[in-house]
């Protein structure tokens, strides 16, 4: 199929009902593209991403309902998460693959629902066959070469194993159309099996499937024609192609140019560009990475190939993808997470209601973390996402008045949800501005994204109608005097303040005032603690010039990028210098292992990466002594050790504020304290219940300080809001 031109979209509405405003706004992004056979409405995608209900018992229904919830809402086209066409594929021994009437039977609610929602939405199933990657002990690979992040050593295919991997793709795409689908995306990138046949790391043999490029790209090329032989003409067949994979000695880019060509005169209607291998040493998509990144490969590739193609990567508001459709990197625009963050994404950029977009800030923490992690996906900014038939916001009948203390992630997303169900919230903060600690993390480089979070809340707060008292340390006189019905308290924490002798000294500063800038910071640095805060801070005094996050060539130096002369893989091997800040930073802990452990699953080895290119020297198993004018002192190992720095961060974790808590709670008639409990059950969040006033909630940081995230503190909220 031909690439379609990409013409920006005059309305052809009735000139009664005016169009629009995306139409104008984004002219690009609402062209429909017409494959010939087939029409997309629009070329806003909603990428690939496993949600863990693939497998779950009972998890196609809650597919269904998430699929159509983002269909109801103006996306073009909608490509599943990764279902392996046989069990080997797969990432568990239990379920996941379509083989059989059972799995078409199970498709078929999602595919009904999406057409459902909306007749002019396309569904496409990606076929994901892990390979070495697959997590279960039949495994394959064109070779005995294990991942660096696989489970189990692979079988190496035989010729027999190879025949029944092509017909296990073949059978596959037949019955994803018996299923409903549009179409299906075949995935040959990330070090899952297809993208291992490219590279002679993971492929070693030397018969017809190895050797040569023109041998080892045969068996990519081949699942095209017999996918595409098997589901007929009609039907969508797109391919993701590891246009950049980010590995040294990895695709060269005229084996890239060469695989493409042969993919599209293999049938292949639209070409996909994916930037990665799973295990390769970059970050792809994480918040670190600036905006849309990666789309200069697609087009330089596009140029090569007749047919529409599809770019990714870090594109998560509706301008950026604008931007890069109306320079020609791509034919459409793919945004998986974006599209868990916000359902209504696209619909909001239709109908020029932008600023109501809740952003995707790339944190990973809820899905790609609990992707790999074997928990079910959800979002940190939405923790509704694949939750669509468990967690609702139904309107009330009868509003309560309910006060909110702190405008923090737990105050925000409770206050935000509970107005938006009819409630009639009062938020008070003692700051000047709302947020709580997202006003520290946002000025951590590589983590500007969460500015677009408290954008989101803060015209959630206008258009449902908050009252908000900024600059109102709130008492517990002045809430009974309020005459509330419900108040939550979301207040926060303090930071802990560890008993060491010296902890007064002028040389200490609290991580708080080291963020704000509020205390200098000398040249050699200590940091008290090395949990995400810790990490942050020395992320933050040891970058110089401009974040990497914020400029693309920055990031490509950083990491050791050459986009304009693709090497292979499209990395230069050289370990980059960062921008040299000037400092000498050391991070200390006490427990005696590897620093930066409990940092996200998918995230952590890239934080700890960027501060060992940095200098930071990173060191566990340190008790801290004494602090003084010759600066920290301590044992490490049983050994005494002295940090000769001129400043000392404390980033020692953090402690629940519970002063207006303990208030509120203050022994009297008919309250009963039920502090504690499980914070996955609403009803366990009580504080307080008092027969003469207000019921009190607890949540956030305020509620339990130990292993909070953001991504706790708004779900607990969010549940919270749901059921009050
Ligand atoms: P807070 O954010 O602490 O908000 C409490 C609010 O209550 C404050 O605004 C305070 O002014 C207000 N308040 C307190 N007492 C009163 C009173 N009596 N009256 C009125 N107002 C009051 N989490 C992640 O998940 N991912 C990250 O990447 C991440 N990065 C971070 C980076 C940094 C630098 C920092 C500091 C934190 C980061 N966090 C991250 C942690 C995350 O920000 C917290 O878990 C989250 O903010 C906790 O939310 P909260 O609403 O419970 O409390
Ligand atoms: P944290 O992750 O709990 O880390 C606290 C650090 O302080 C640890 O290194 C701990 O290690 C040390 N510590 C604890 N008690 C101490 C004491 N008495 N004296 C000296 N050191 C002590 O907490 P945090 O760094 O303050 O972060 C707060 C929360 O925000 C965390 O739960 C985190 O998940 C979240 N956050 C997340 C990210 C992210 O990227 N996902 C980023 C920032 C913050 P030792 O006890 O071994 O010394
Ligand atoms: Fe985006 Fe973070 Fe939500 Fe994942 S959890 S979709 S990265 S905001």
């Amino acid at each position: 199929m031909l690439r379609a031109s990409l013409t920006p979209r005059r309305s052809t509405m009735s000139t009664k009902i005016p169009s629009p405003i995306g139409l104008d706004r984004y002219p690009h992004l609402f062209a429909p593209l017409d494959l010939g056979f087939t029409r997309l409405k629009n070329r806003a995608l909603m990428g690939s991403m496993h949600t863990g209900l693939e497998e779950a018992e009972g998890g196609f229904p809650r597919l269904a309902a998430y699929f159509a919830e983002r269909a109801r809402a103006d996306v073009g086209m909608i490509i599943t998460g990764g279902i392996s066409p046989n069990p080997e594929g797969g990432f568990g021994e239990a379920g996941g693959a379509l083989t059989d009437a059972e799995g078409v039977a199970n498709h078929r609610l999602v595919t009904a629902a999406v057409h459902d929602a909306d007749t002019q939405v396309k569904i496409c199933m990606q076929i994901l066959h892990a390979g070495p990657l697959a997590r279960n002990p039949g495994l394959v690979a064109p070779s005995a070469v294990r991942s660096r992040i696989g489970s189990f050593m692979p079988h190496e295919l035989d010729d027999a194993g190879i025949d029944k991997q092509l017909a296990d793709f073949a059978r596959c795409a037949a019955l994803a159309r018996q299923a409903g689908y549009d179409g299906v995306e075949i995935i040959g990138s990330a070090g899952y099996l297809l993208s291992t046949f490219l590279v002679e790391k993971t492929n070693r043999r030397s018969d017809r499937w190895g050797g040569p490029f023109e041998h080892r790209m045969r068996f990519p090329v081949e699942v095209v024609r017999r996918v595409r032989e098997a589901a007929g003409p009609g039907f969508i067949v797109i391919y993701r192609i590891a246009a950049m994979d980010m590995l040294e000695g990895g695709m060269a880019w005229d084996e890239i140019v060469t695989l493409a060509k042969a993919i599209e005169a293999a049938g292949a209607d639209i070409m996909s560009t994916h930037f990665c291998w799973h295990e390769a040493p970059v970050p792809t998509i994480a918040t670190m990475v600036p905006r849309a990144a990666f789309t200069r490969v697609t087009g330089r590739l596009r140029r090569e190939l007749r047919i529409p193609m599809i770019t990714s990567n870090r594109i998560n508001m509706p301008e950026v993808a604008e931007a890069v459709l109306a320079r020609g990197d791509a034919d459409l625009v793919s945004m998986a997470r974006p599209m868990l963050a916000d359902p209504e994404l696209v619909s909001k950029a239709l109908h020029g209601r932008e600023d109501e977009i809740n952003t995707c800030i790339a944190c990973n923490q809820a899905c790609l973390d609990h992707t790999f992690g074997g928990q079910e996906v959800s979002c940190l900014v939405n923790p509704r996402a694949c939750h669509e038939t468990v967690l609702n916001y139904p309107a009330v009948a009868r509003p309560k008045r309910i006060a909110v203390v702190g405008a923090g992630p737990a105050g925000l997303s409770f206050a935000t949800l509970a107005a938006q169900r009819g409630h009639r919230v009062s938020l008070f903060d003692a700051g000047a501005e709302i947020g709580g600690q997202f006003l520290l993390a946002k000025r951590i480089p590589g983590k500007e994204e969460f500015a677009e979070t408290l954008r989101y809340w803060q015209r959630m707060i206008e258009r449902h109608g908050i009252d908000v008292r900024l600059g109102t340390r709130a008492d517990a006189a002045m809430l009974r005097a309020g005459n509330f019905d419900e108040v939550v308290v979301a207040t926060g924490i303090v930071p802990r303040r560890p008993a060491i002798p010296g902890i007064e000294h002028p040389s200490v500063v609290p991580y708080i005032d080291a963020i704000l800038g509020s205390r200098p910071i000398g040249r050699r640095v200590a940091i008290m603690g090395a949990g995400g805060i810790g990490f942050d801070v020395a992320a933050l005094v040891t970058q110089a010039g401009p974040s990497a996050a914020l400029d693309a060539a920055v990031f490509a130096r950083e990491w050791g990028i050459d986009f304009e002369r693709h090497p292979r893989g499209g990395v230069t091997g050289v370990k980059p210098e960062a921008a040299p800040s000037g400092r000498t930073v050391t991070l200390l802990q006490r427990k005696p292992e590897a620093l930066g452990r409990n940092l996200g699953k998918t995230t952590g080895w890239a934080h700890r990466m960027a501060l060992a290119r940095r200098g930071v020297q990173m060191i566990g198993g340190v008790e801290y002594l004494a602090i003084d004018d010759a600066g920290l002192h301590t044992r490490v190992g049983g050994e005494p050790r002295l940090f000769e720095v001129d400043t000392v961060i404390v980033c020692a974790g953090q402690l629940p504020l519970r002063t207006l808590a303990d208030e509120l709670s203050a022994p009297g008639p008919g309250k009963t304290a039920v502090l504690g409990g499980d914070l996955s059950s609403p009803a366990e969040l009580d504080l307080l219940r008092n027969d003469s006033g207000p019921k009190v909630h607890l949540i956030g940081g305020a509620f339990e300080a130990a292993e909070l995230d953001a991504k706790r503190a708004i779900a607990q909220a969010a549940r919270l809001a749901a059921t009050v």
